[in-house]
């Protein structure tokens, strides 16, 4: 049995990079950047008014006041959009909107609020402004030529507005992994089968392929493999198309289960099977073929959860992420937790936020095949090996599963 922590250090030292993607503006949100991006221009590409008003010469307006204003020619109206005809010249004003480039010769705007219309084409300046005074300057924002955006960062709604503004309609992200999803054994039907006496359905191909599509992959779900070893071989041979095959069941030390029978094989590499934790002690990682394949346990809780611990990480990570684990938050416990053995123990419980102060309680029951106690759960405490007791009133770690609790924390444990 090899620790939690050595078998994650495995696992991701083990997991390729995938390549890059080009992919249209939209589809790169919530992706990881591929690229350097550059600006090819200025933003804002020239200087322009940030206020309705009038471009002016600042050093025609000196000494302007609402008892002493100073009068200058009105010689254009500039909206938005369109370039100046002529330039400012001395006593000359353009009356401009915001977002409009400022005139040749303007080196300043006064606000519409200090200004009057004069008599004829004229209007009435009631306050001095300094150079530059209400104007956005070119390349403010973002220079020509600066890496804007780096590579490895996690594309948002303001990055892709930030991309539009370059004029990148398109760009390189990392691929999104495929993820090949087996179930094994004998009493598995399809979920649209009926089902006979002593058989169940194959619950774990769609809560593990719903767990992949929540963590930005793609996944295949593969034809129910029997316990055999030929028909285990071939299905899993069905996997070599995705970037990473994720099995359940088969893995533990019964009569048949063959799966780390596979992983020993030739052309195959097993690099470990037992972890010390609980639930998902038996459960094996190595490649088939040079893919990266992890076998998980059978029951419905303890494949999600060593999915959680092991698969999550290791497949953002292929993804270009960086921040690759759940958020993890101190509660405080409503119960006595015991442990009977020193194994890493992974607990459901309903996390809540009282007061600024994070509580959590068990959901009940632990077995490992109980779905339902996985479903009341929003997190999963962390025990660790040598904490036989926790008691009510301390503190665990806990992994936050429902990010919309709003929990922002982030460290490995
Ligand atoms: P195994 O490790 O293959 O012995 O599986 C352990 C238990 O997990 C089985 O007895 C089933 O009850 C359950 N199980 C295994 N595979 C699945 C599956 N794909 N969907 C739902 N339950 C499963
Ligand atoms: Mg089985």
């Amino acid at each position: 049995m090899i620790p939690v922590k050595e078998a994650r250090d495995i696992v991701l030292g083990r997991i390729p990079m995938l390549g890059a993607e080009r992919v249209e503006l939209f589809s790169a949100l919530g992706r990881v950047l591929a690229e350097d991006v550059l600006a090819p221009y200025d933003v804002p590409p020239h200087n322009n008014s940030a206020m309705d008003g009038y471009a002016v010469r600042s050093e025609d307006v000196k000494r302007a006041s609402r008892d002493n204003p100073v009068v200058l020619e009105v010689i254009e109206d500039l909206p938005a959009g369109y370039i100046s005809q002529q330039p400012v010249g001395k006593q000359q004003a353009i009356r401009i909107m915001t977002g409009a480039a400022i005139p040749e010769g303007a080196d300043a705007v006064v606000r519409v609020e200090e200004t009057a219309r004069g008599e004829g084409k004229s209007v009435l300046i009631f306050k001095e402004v300094p150079p530059r005074c209400d104007m956005r300057l070119a390349g403010e924002d973002i220079r020509q030529g600066e890496i804007v955006l780096q590579k490895g960062k996690l594309i948002r709604p303001a990055e892709i507005g930030l991309l539009a503004s370059l004029g990148r309609s398109s760009i390189q992200v990392y691929q999104r992994a495929q993820v090949a999803i087996l179930s094994t054994g004998d009493e598995l039907v399809n979920i649209d089968e009926p089902l006979q006496p002593g058989k169940i359905i194959n619950s774990n191909s769609y809560s593990l392929a719903a767990l992949v599509l929540e963590t930005g992959a793609i996944p295949i779900q593969l034809d129910i493999a029997k316990d055999t070893r030929a028909d285990l071989e071939e299905k899993f041979s069905h996997g070599l198309r995705a970037d990473v095959i994720i099995s359940s069941g088969g893995v533990s030390v019964g009569d048949y289960d063959l799966v780390k029978d596979i992983l020993n094989k030739s052309g195959s590499e097993m690099q470990f099977w037992k972890v010390c934790m609980k639930p998902g002690k038996p459960q094996a990682f190595g490649s088939i073929a040079g893919k990266p394949t992890f076998g998980l346990p059978g029951n419905p809780v303890s494949s999600m959860v060593s999915y959680e611990i092991f698969v999550r990480p290791a497949l953002l990570k292929m993804m270009g992420y960086t921040r690759i684990y759940r958020s993890v938050v101190s509660a405080t416990i409503e119960e006595d937790m015991k442990k009977t053995d020193k194994r890493k123990h992974f607990v459901r419980v309903i996390l809540r936020n009282e007061h600024g102060k994070y509580i959590a309680s068990t959901t009940g029951a632990q077995g490992s095949g109980i779905l339902s106690s996985m479903s009341k759960a929003n997190g999963l405490a962390v025990i660790e090996e040598e904490r036989m007791i926790v008691r009510v009133g301390e503190n665990v770690p806990v992994m936050v599963l429902d990010e919309s609790l709003g929990i922002s924390e982030t460290r490995d444990f």
